[in-house]
């Protein structure tokens, strides 16, 4: 199985991503991975830091950056973890370049779509959990030093936002919609049901 966790900044991706990881090994009794983009590979954590921290980036820059962590990724874990039977639970995927660098930087869409299929040679995950949240609620969760990437206004977040929400209402099949406001536990035990009804766990 292949899971994705997408979400904006403060959502509780990497909390919730373990915790399912742990559940899901569990009950399945498979190895599971635990990953996140961009920044998985020894590769990709290079690419993180050039996104993160240098000089304001040009979007289409930023968007092939992410691919090439992506394309890296996918070639190198994700998909030799699966071909072994493994359980891949991803911190941000494929769905993070289409909300954040067509929703937030204002891409084409399907360009940025295209790109992405592209470097993964069209890997989908079998479920992306969206862990929405208002940007109050973010806002109040994120660390005191923000990078770069963290310091965007909140029309940014909010077309960020509004790009996850219809995606995932176009493809209610892959993804699970899980409101992010709750304790960990609640958010947790929203996400096991959410993924327990679409893979057969
Ligand atoms: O989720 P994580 O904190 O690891 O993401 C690092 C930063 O990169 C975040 O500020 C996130 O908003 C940003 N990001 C982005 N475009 C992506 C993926 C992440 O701007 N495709
Ligand atoms: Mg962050």
């Amino acid at each position: 199985y292949f899971v994705s966790f997408e979400g904006g900044d403060g959502s509780g991706k990497t909390t919730q991503a373990r915790l399912l990881g742990d559940w899901l090994g569990a009950a399945t009794g498979r190895e599971v991975v635990v990953t996140r983009e961009p920044g998985g590979t020894t590769l990709g954590l290079e690419v993180r830091r050039l996104v993160l921290h240098s000089e304001d980036m040009d979007p289409r820059t930023e968007a092939l950056l992410y691919a090439a962590d992506r394309a890296h990724h996918v070639a190198s874990l994700v998909r030799p973890a699966l071909e072994r039977g493994a359980v891949v639970v991803t911190d941000r995927y494929l769905d993070s370049s289409v909300a954040y660098q067509s929703g937030g930087r204002e891409l084409s869409e399907q360009e940025v779509e295209d790109l992405s299929l592209w470097a993964v040679q069209g890997l989908l995950p079998d479920v992306t959990v969206l862990l929405d949240v208002d940007l109050e609620t973010s806002r109040a969760r994120m660390a005191r030093d923000l990078d770069r990437l963290e310091r965007v206004d909140d029309a940014f977040r909010q077309r960020t936002r509004d790009a996850y929400l219809r995606r995932a209402a176009a493809d209610p099949a892959r993804w699970a919609v899980v409101d992010a406001r709750g304790t960990v536990e609640e958010i947790q035990a929203a996400v096991r049901a959410a993924v327990a009804e679409r893979l057969a766990v």
